[in-house]
């Protein structure tokens, strides 16, 4: 059984990034809201994670917090963020902000909110280099230019004098994704990157995603909503409910063996080509809790089918249920006869 951390790295490579028991709380008038409970991450080298939950389950306040950039109300309660061995949550304002765009880079779901709309795109790139590359304007200018054509951008030079507002929202997407690895990170966090795109330019994101990571070998870190978005991509996920991580390994444990039946209830809700005319979708019942009070419990108990007494009173830990594979839920308890 493994309480609370689980590492789901599998192989003996560095650990890029560790998120050890980490707890990111709100704190509103009505009360403390633990967005993010007892959180532990593992991601090596030239790994693909992707974090998927319903929204509020807490995937994107964890890389806030990574980035340490939470709203004034948020704050990191305890824990850990060791990037590279070195403690994150022990870095000053100054330091974070040199990690920022040059060793983390973010990508946010909605582009409008993180490009500056009074600069042009050229400006919003030379600088971002200039700061964290020490370029020359020039040298910076060549540089934006030749990452808008590696992310794909029709006539790189003409769109460099563009504002944000006269691109269509799949290109914005692009000049975020430019941005966010111009300098070389070794870690690019997505933040649910397609979800304001429609179906053709969101496959288009992901091919380019999955062409620069194995062009760069650059780490990413794909935040979504949707498992069908993980499928193919990343080499282990995490599945969170409720500010935890309710499951995690990899994406063949989490496709093929999911042992959470929150994970089982995803799976059941994306929709499956092949399936299509056969399967009816199902929607998982219910709503997730309220996280100014959350229940004692297991948090997914009212939405469960095979909730129990024991799952009211006390919270499931992570048991261990293969190699790297972890899912936390009663119904992996060791003692449990095969038939419950
Ligand atoms: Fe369902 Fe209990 Fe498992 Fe929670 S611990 S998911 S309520 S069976």
């Amino acid at each position: 059984m493994n309480r609370g951390k689980i590492s789901v790295n599998q192989k003996n490579s560095v650990k890029l990034l560790e998120i050890s028991c980490l707890k990111t709380s709100f704190f509103t008038h009505l009360g403390e809201v633990k967005a993010v409970d007892d959180v532990s991450i593992c991601l090596d080298e030239s790994e693909t994670l992707g974090i998927v939950g319903e929204s509020g389950s807490g995937k994107s306040v964890t890389m806030l917090s990574v980035m340490r950039l939470l709203s004034d109300n948020g704050r990191i309660v305890s824990g850990a963020i060791y990037f590279r061995g070195r403690d994150l949550t022990k870095f000053s304002e100054g330091e974070m902000e040199r990690l920022r765009g040059k060793q983390i880079g973010m990508i946010f779901q909605d582009p409008m909110t993180s490009l500056n709309p009074v600069f042009t795109i050229g400006n919003q790139l030379t600088e971002m280099i200039v700061r964290h590359l020490g370029l020359g304007k020039k040298d910076a200018r060549d540089r934006a230019v030749e990452m808008l054509s590696t992310v794909m951008i029709p006539s790189p030079v003409q769109r460099m004098k563009q504002f944000p507002h006269e691109l269509s929202g799949g290109m914005r997407q692009r000049v975020m994704t430019a941005m966010a690895l111009c300098c070389h990170p070794d870690i690019l966090i997505a933040d649910e990157p397609t979800t304001a795109l429609d179906v053709t330019i969101q496959a288009q994101i992901i091919d380019l995603l999955k062409d620069l990571k194995s062009r760069t070998g650059t780490s990413v870190i794909l935040i979504t909503h949707d498992l069908g978005v993980v499928a193919g991509f990343c080499d282990k996920v995490c599945v969170m409910y409720a500010g935890r991580i309710v499951e995690s390994g990899s994406s063949a444990d989490i496709f093929y063996t999911p042992r959470h039946p929150y994970t089982k209830g995803l799976l059941k809700s994306v929709p499956n080509p092949k399936k299509m005319m056969k399967e009816r979708l199902v929607p998982i019942k219910g709503v997730p809790p309220d996280l100014l009070k959350p229940p004692v419990g297991c948090a997914f108990a009212p939405r469960c089918d095979h909730a129990m007494k024991i799952c009211i009173l006390r919270r499931p830990p992570l048991f261990e249920v293969g190699d790297g594979h972890g899912a936390g839920c009663f119904l992996n308890h060791p003692d449990l006869p095969a038939s419950a």
